[in-house]
């Protein structure tokens, strides 16, 4: 979705093309400056795949399908960086990415959940309502390990808060993501979005780098998978408006990403492409 695949590369810091032949080339200075100007998220959504060369620039590796979304705010080459710098350099591996399951409460049972009506783990294992760490001791290892990065030259780490549960329910989160930010850190906001309210959404737009509304099913299949009798795929649909809505109102088009993420499903087969450009014409920026 979004903007069309072309043929340039970032490799590394290098800004470069390819030629006729397939080898890495120069652009034109117009070509560069362009490239340059885009902001992270541009980058993200234009360039989907990666190269390695040898010194003569020739290709030894190439994918082409590494899809942005699973590495944003990162991306592959902050990956192939840290173990370039371990390999060659002995430096120590930076903490690039965690994620946080700080809720285990849901009020959705979607039949082929992962957690608590999929697998019981965590209702087996964790205490049955949220996560009981006090609000101190969670942002002390926010703390910690933004610290562990930064001595080890890394600024940016992916944060990713999602559920083993609905985490609009997290009761400190707001300032969670506040002091994410204030760190250095970049959140990955996961839901299904029921219960993402106006202070919520504000806070999400204000301080995250991506957030991906996930969708059980589409249209009439979205009640049957969900489990969710209150919440429906209109208000989802309405709710990722909203989040789009805010997101221009405070000017951050061009940096914060806003996805959606559905389960493939035979009864999709007709309406998946009318769904997504119903998402790309809400300003959607990946599914
Ligand atoms: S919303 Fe997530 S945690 Fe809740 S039932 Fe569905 S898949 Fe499981």
């Amino acid at each position: 979705m979004g903007l069309e695949q072309t043929y340039e590369y970032l490799v590394g810091e290098r800004i470069i093309g390819l030629d006729q032949e397939g080898r890495v080339a120069p652009l034109q200075k117009g070509e560069k400056e362009n490239i340059e100007n885009l902001s992270n998220k541009e980058r993200a959504l234009r360039f989907n795949g990666f190269v390695i060369t040898d010194e003569r620039g020739n290709i030894v590796f190439e994918d082409r399908k590494r899809y942005a979304q699973h590495f944003f705010p990162l991306s592959v080459i902050d990956y192939a960086k840290a173990m370039y710098n371990f390999e060659r350099h002995k430096k120590p591996i930076p903490i690039l990415s965690v994620d946080s399951h700080d809720v285990l409460q849901c009020d959705f049972k979607c039949q082929d959940c992962l957690s608590a009506h999929g697998t019981n783990f965590p209702v087996k294992q964790f205490p049955k309502d949220n996560f009981r760490m006090d609000l101190e001791t969670y942002k002390q290892m926010l703390k910690e390990i933004a610290g562990y990065s930064e001595k080890r030259g890394f600024r940016g780490v992916r944060f990713e808060q999602s559920g083993e549960g609905n985490p609009d329910y997290y009761k400190h989160r707001q300032e969670i993501l506040r002091y994410a930010k204030e760190l250095g850190m970049q959140s990955v906001y996961v839901s299904a979005g029921s219960k993402i309210n106006d202070p919520l959404m504000n806070s999400l737009v204000k301080n995250a780098s991506f957030i991906r509304i996930s969708f059980p099913g589409i249209w009439e299949a979205y009640k049957h998978y969900s489990g969710q009798g209150e919440f429906t795929f209109t208000d989802a649909m309405d709710g990722l408006g909203r989040i789009v809505e805010e997101r221009d109102r405070q000017g951050r088009r061009r940096d914060l990403m806003i996805g959606a993420r559905a389960a493939l499903r035979a009864e999709h087969s007709d309406t998946y492409f009318n769904f997504a450009n119903r998402l790309k014409d809400l300003g959607i920026d990946s599914l």
